[in-house]
């Protein structure tokens, strides 16, 4: 059980700072923990108190959906299933953070992938983050297209919907996640000026190369 607490603190902890942050309000969007060595997650409950969250609050539950906090009346998050997709298919991610961030929901409503327009985007998200198909919330079809999106990468925009952020650690994703908004903010306002420009591929590759040393959940 000691994993569980220490990742309901660190579920708290992210919660309060993607507050503070500006990129949840109002109890939607999700985040999550792997149990290491086990088929087990702590995950944001339904309708998540992001200003004031308490660790008793978190979910614990099994990938097969059984839900240990049942009798403390604790639903988990709506889409604890896009969170256990992604941990059953990709080893490495520890971590999920998924959100209705205004700028970057901005994109996925638009269906636009956000560019490399800074090196710091090489760095943290090893390329482009781009924005899935369109599928219906709720649906084995979500994780799909979102795993399609991210392709060797660990975030993309789901499309119509908000973010996917994960990564092999809740830090990396709470960084991940807003340096994320931020770019979306830029990349739409520049987009208002006109003509914004992306860096190329060849000028960002040592950048890339960072990620892939750092932060890739494939390599
Ligand atoms: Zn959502």
């Amino acid at each position: 059980m000691v994993n569980v607490m220490e990742n309901a603190e660190i579920l708290v902890k992210a919660c309060k700072q993607i507050y503070q942050g500006g990129l949840v309000k109002l109890g939607e969007g999700n985040i999550s923990l792997r149990i290491p060595s086990k088929d087990e997650m702590v995950i944001t409950p339904a309708g998540n108190d992001y200003e004031n969250p308490l660790p008793e609050h978190m979910v614990h539950m099994a990938f097969d959906g059984t839900n240990f906090d049942k009798e403390k009346d604790l639903i988990p998050s709506s889409e604890f299933f896009l969170h256990r997709h992604i941990y059953q298919h990709r080893s490495k991610v520890n971590a999920i953070i998924h959100t209705h961030a205004p700028f970057v929901s901005a994109l996925a409503v638009s269906h636009q992938d956000l560019p490399v327009i800074f090196e710091e985007m090489a760095v943290v998200f090893g390329g482009p983050v781009r924005c899935s198909q369109y599928a219906m919330a709720g649906t084995e079809d979500l994780p799909k297209m979102a795993l399609q999106a991210m392709g060797d990468l660990n975030c993309c925009i789901l499309a119509n919907h908000g973010s996917l952020i994960t990564g092999k650690s809740m830090d990396y994703c709470v960084r991940a996640a807003m340096i994320l908004e931020k770019m979306a903010k830029i990349y739409i306002n520049a987009q208002i000026i006109g003509n914004p420009i992306t860096i190329p591929k060849d000028n960002y590759q040592h950048f890339k190369d960072i990620f892939k040393k750092n932060y890739s959940t494939i390599s």
